[in-house]
């Protein structure tokens, strides 16, 4: 951007004295960026592929997932929330399964690879079993190889695919308006899933428009709700 064409925002700037920074001038790029041409190793693509084949058009697959976008952070006390959601910020799952319909998660994959028996790799193996443990989300691993055969990949998705095809799941999202929340928490009834307090909320839409019921202070991130009689 050259100094008499940088139009009305740089002419406010330089009206008061803000100097806008230009690339050329510095030799600083300020994009430094390139395109990966390995967004998957030859395994995990070839893992992909066998993945692709096994799972049905019911579920999608999503490769190098964050765990903090599959799980939050269930800590009620401020001070260490921050804490608990470091431990998960960065780290990834090599495959997410989620429902086609209603993209809830089905289940995580891990390649393993020969840093696997690595002490460091135990510890944060160990930690993310974990979590998919505590939150209900089954966590499958396989052994990282350069080609897979089809039958193994299926053997171990096979119980939880065809559980999940079993289990109706509700893809409705009830738009809900919060009326009142209780501040002491003491007579809100517990969300089983994060052990946080309900709050009062009503249908705003649907069949039930207008009618009360328990939802999770964590809403959207929780959907657990409580039907009140
Ligand atoms: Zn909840």
């Amino acid at each position: 951007m050259s100094s008499n064409n940088q139009g009305c925002l740089g002419f406010l700037f330089h009206l008061f004295g803000v100097k806008l920074k230009d690339p050329n001038k510095t030799g600083i790029d300020e994009f430094p960026y390139a395109l990966r041409d390995n967004f998957l190793s030859p395994s995990e693509l070839s893992f992909y592929k066998i993945l692709s084949l096994v799972i049905t058009k019911e579920f999608v697959i999503f490769t190098k997932v964050a765990l903090k976008d599959i799980f939050f952070v269930t800590e009620k006390d401020r001070s260490k929330h921050s804490t608990y959601h470091n431990k998960i910020s960065k780290k990834h799952v090599d495959f997410l399964v989620c429902n086609a319909a209603s993209m809830k998660p089905v289940c995580g994959i891990e390649l393993d690879d020969s840093s696997h028996g690595r002490q460091d790799r135990v510890i944060r193996d160990d930690f993310v079993n974990q979590v998919f443990k505590n939150a209900g989300l089954p966590l499958i691993r396989y052994t990282n190889k350069r080609s897979y055969v089809l039958s193994e990949v299926e053997e171990k998705l096979q119980t939880i695919i065809q559980s999940t095809k079993a289990e109706a799941v509700n893809i409705q999202t009830p738009i809900v308006e919060k009326i009142e929340v209780n501040k002491n928490f003491t007579s809100s009834p517990i969300c089983p899933k994060c052990q946080t307090p309900f709050v009062l909320r009503a249908a705003k839409s649907g069949k039930n428009v207008g009618k009360q019921f328990y939802g999770c202070s964590n809403y959207p991130k929780c959907r657990e709700i409580l039907e009140i009689e």
